[in-house]
This record gives C-alpha cells, structure tokens and sequence, in this order.
C-alpha cells in the first residue's frame, strides 16, 4: 500500500497540534493544520497514518491504493 493523499477537514481541526509533533515534516499547525507541499508521502507512511489514528478531532483522511 502506497499513500497517494493526504488531507485535513478543515472545519474539524482544533489546531491542537498533535499532527505536527508526531509527523512535522507532513504537517504544520498555524491557525489550522495543513499537510505541506511537496513532501514524499510514502516516506511518512508510519507516522500519517498514527498522526491520522490520534487526531482528537479525526480530522486527517488519507487515501492509499
Ligand atoms: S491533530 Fe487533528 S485537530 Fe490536532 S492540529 Fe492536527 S488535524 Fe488539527
């Protein structure tokens, strides 16, 4: 499996800053999170997928194929 997209449901986000500290290359917390531009997906796999699993407001979908 490979992550081809990542998100953040804007309206959902607490910027709590959870994502950051567990992925910081993927995520990047101002006034909401958002996924950084640019960034290879696959190398983050691990930690998208547990920044995604311990988002309190389940807020980052991802999609792999
Ligand atoms: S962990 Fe979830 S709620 Fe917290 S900043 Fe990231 S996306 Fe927003």
């Amino acid at each position: 499996m490979a992550i081809t997209s990542v998100w953040v449901n804007e309206e959902d986000c607490t910027a709590c800053g959870l994502c950051e500290e567990t992925c910081p290359e993927v995520f990047e917390v101002g006034e909401v999170a958002h996924v950084k531009d640019g960034v290879d997906l696959n190398i983050y796999e691990t930690e998208i997928k547990e920044a995604a699993d311990g988002c309190p407001a389940e807020a980052i979908g991802y999609e792999e194929e």
